[in-house]
């Protein structure tokens, strides 16, 4: 197994399965974050206190000025905006999907970063950048991003 490689067309190879736990950590922030998606339906952001930027996902320290974040964060408001999306036709094991899906990133006004979510109750050719956009919540909420079942369009007014 720690053969150099001189011959990159004669690599071996070995079939086999290697079994490896793995447990992700949301950290402070994205333990505060999750919460507030599952108990209370929330989409919170952490503002930097030195550049003003509203940070989300909310971190802990603001990533441009090495500053922590404040103590109180703020509940987003309003809709999201279509920043960039694309259609897929393939599910991740390039098996067909029965019907086109819509991942999009999603962004908020004066906010620094945004989600990556599905679009839903939309076709393919009905989105656009600069689409308004709300979370659809799923009825059984675990502290993950599936919490948000897709995002949709938003009405008019809800700006
Ligand atoms: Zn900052």
């Amino acid at each position: 197994m720690l053969n150099k490689i001189s011959q990159p067309g004669r690599a071996r190879q070995v079939a086999g399965e290697i079994p490896i736990h793995h447990r992700y950590t949301l950290g402070v922030a994205g333990e505060r974050f999750f919460k507030a998606l599952r108990d209370e339906r929330r989409l919170l952001v952490s503002p930097c206190p030195r550049c003003q930027a509203r940070l989300l996902p909310p971190k802990i320290y603001c990533e441009r000025c090495f500053e922590e974040t404040a103590a109180e964060w703020e509940t987003l408001t309003g809709p999201g905006y279509v920043r960039s999306f694309t259609v897929l036709h393939q599910s991740l094991d390039e098996e067909p999907l029965a019907a086109p899906e819509i991942v999009a990133l999603v962004g908020w006004a004066g906010v620094r970063g945004g989600l990556i979510h599905r679009l839903g109750d939309v076709t393919p050719a009905a989105v656009s950048i600069g689409m308004a956009v709300q979370p659809v919540w799923a009825e059984a909420r675990t502290g993950a991003m599936s919490d948000i079942s897709h995002f949709r369009p938003a009405p008019p007014d809800s700006a």
